[in-house]
């Protein structure tokens, strides 16, 4: 059942690991199918370990479908997200240390570097502590998240969204990229930030990036942004 989903998040979770986001069993990946059943990793298993049997199969409810393995610690975080929010198809769980180590200083990571606004949407906000494996972890999540494709779970780590896995992994990658150009740059200085309306044009432009998207339309290039609608 699901093979090649399975797949993918196996190998999601091998490329979380690549790009230092989790060590060894950290994190956790977990991914909505169209008919509604809900893939989630196995609790304290390493990703490059992983056989397709190992990613368990349950409901929006937490029943077990498929899968002998016990799921993820956070799933009820995760099965809270999903119920919540019907446009979120993938939910990424990872402890990358840049991003994490905003929250230890600041309540929101500001998108002053257009790969932030390209791939999360706009600026990521920071939850109030929850612990591991709580409920409140998801809630913090969903009542944060906004429009946003990612949230730093404060003193912990980061939850990432998407319509697919595809686009919850890219969130959680590039978050981790503009966390080490932020946190480098306040080391040496005062940041210097884009406008509003600059923010919200590099989340609108990301909307025809890619395959398949179509041309970017001329009048959002401009260098003063985009206003609300
Ligand atoms: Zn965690």
């Amino acid at each position: 059942m699901f093979e090649k989903e399975k797949r993918e998040i196996i190998k999601g979770g091998m490329k979380l690991d690549r790009y230092g986001l989790v060590s060894l069993a950290g994190g956790n990946l977990s991914m909505r199918m169209p008919s509604g059943e809900i893939l989630v990793t196995p609790s304290g298993m390493i990703y490059e370990d992983m056989v397709e049997s190992d990613v368990v199969v349950m409901d929006v409810n937490g029943n077990i479908i498929e899968g002998d393995r016990k799921p993820s610690s956070d799933t009820e975080a995760i099965l809270y997200i999903f119920r919540e929010r019907a446009d979120i198809n993938a939910v990424i769980h990872t402890h990358q240390p840049y991003a994490t180590a905003i929250s230890l200083i600041q309540d929101e990571f500001r998108a002053d570097l257009t790969t932030l606004g390209n791939a999360c949407r706009g600026n990521v906000k920071c939850t109030p502590y929850s612990s591991a494996a709580s409920i409140e972890m998801g809630i913090d999540t969903v009542k944060y998240l906004g429009d946003q494709l990612a949230v730093i779970l404060s003193h912990h780590g980061v939850m990432t969204v998407g319509d697919s896995l595809k686009q919850a992994l890219n969130a959680a990658v590039y978050l981790e990229e503009c966390a080490k150009g932020y946190l480098a740059a306040r080391a040496c200085g005062e940041i210097r930030h884009l406008t509003d309306d600059q923010i919200r044009q590099t989340a609108e432009i990301y909307k025809y990036v890619g395959q398949g998207k179509g041309q970017i339309p001329k009048e959002l290039l401009g260098r003063e942004g985009v206003q609300a609608q």
